[in-house]
């Protein structure tokens, strides 16, 4: 198993250095954000745990009988903690108390190939408050060859009391260079590299996905909209249909940037002063927190339709 980024090969280095120096604690907490690569680190950190054969500092081997059970989905001493679905087959918002306490009960059982159990929890942000509670119960009990994994975008939304009983390993952004190196790796040195680069605001990852999914198109697209709305020429229940439609949160996202490359443009041409934008930065923020609402019970069909009326409105006054 191959990690396909430095900034994921690195980290992973960093982790197996500490596991060879034996400091590597039986709670882990995996941040970072989003489509940085968390998941493929989390498979192969488990894999490493499990692995019978690996010494020291190495990965696992991806030979033995562990590695094929666990590349293969039957291994009997990993278990998958996540979101399941409900009886109308859609995945439920949060993870339950009952989830956790077979896992925590699984976890004092003997392994049956090596001598590891491992269980991973993600998103961990998704746990509700008592399956949290009876996590911190199993992470104030450490036993040997046991480790629970966490894996989430959003520590904050964990209670302080879980995060300060797990090692934190963090998948940080890289550098701009090495985010544009390896960006142009994979689709070459055209000048579509550095725009979705400059886009995604230095999120190689993010950028990558721009990259193949047409997020430039979308991004003009979204530009486009704001435009129409700001004069008056576009009708809002339409903008709103058609973005509840498609990728929602990518144009959100968007929204945001492009909204604060006009306030920057406008500023840096002279042609008005930086607090003449001070709404178009407070609409931005606005337009981030229905983001983060999305999967949250608020009907974002409302929350939508809301912003951009705040958008019509500060367009129109502004002449955006
Ligand atoms: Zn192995």
């Amino acid at each position: 198993m191959n990690l396909a980024t430095p900034w994921q090969q690195r980290t992973f280095q960093r982790v197996l250095g500490v596991l060879h120096g034996g400091r590597l604690a039986h709670g882990l907490l995996i941040c970072g954000p989003e489509m940085l690569g968390k998941q493929a680190l989390m498979r192969v950190l488990i894999a490493r745990l499990l692995c019978t054969e690996t010494q020291g500092a190495q990965p696992a081997c991806g030979r033995c009988r562990s590695c094929h059970l666990l590349a293969a989905g039957t291994h009997p001493d990993y278990h998958d903690v996540t979101l399941l679905p409900n009886e109308k087959g859609v995945l439920k918002k949060e993870i339950g108390v009952d989830q956790i306490r077979e896992i925590s009960q699984i976890l004092g059982f003997t392994a049956q190939i090596g001598s590891t159990i491992v269980a991973a929890v993600h998103p961990a942000d998704a746990l509700n408050h008592a399956a949290a509670n009876a996590l911190l119960k199993t992470l104030e009990e450490p036993q040997d060859g046991r480790y629970l994994v966490l894996l989430t975008s959003k520590p904050h939304r964990l209670p302080a009391t879980v995060r300060s009983r797990c090692q934190r390993i963090d998948l940080k952004l890289p550098e701009r260079d090495e985010a544009r190196q390896w960006l142009q790796q994979q689709h070459g040195a055209g000048a579509e590299v550095l725009r979705a680069l400059q886009l995604a605001e230095g999120h190689p990852g993010r950028a990558d996905d721009m990259l193949r999914h047409g997020g430039l198109v979308l991004f003009d697209s979204v530009g486009k909209d704001l435009r129409g709305l700001a004069r008056g020429q576009l009708a809002l229940s339409e903008v709103c249909k058609h973005w509840l439609d498609e990728r929602l949160a990518e144009r959100l996202r968007m929204a945001v940037i492009w909204v604060r490359q006009l306030a920057v443009e406008k500023i840096g041409a002279g042609k008005r002063p930086h607090t003449a934008f001070d709404a178009h930065y407070l609409w931005a923020q606005q337009a981030n927190l229905v983001r983060q609402q999305l999967d949250t019970p608020l009907r974002s069909d409302l929350l939508l339709a809301d912003l951009l009326h705040q958008w019509a409105d500060l367009g129109l006054r502004s002449g955006s």
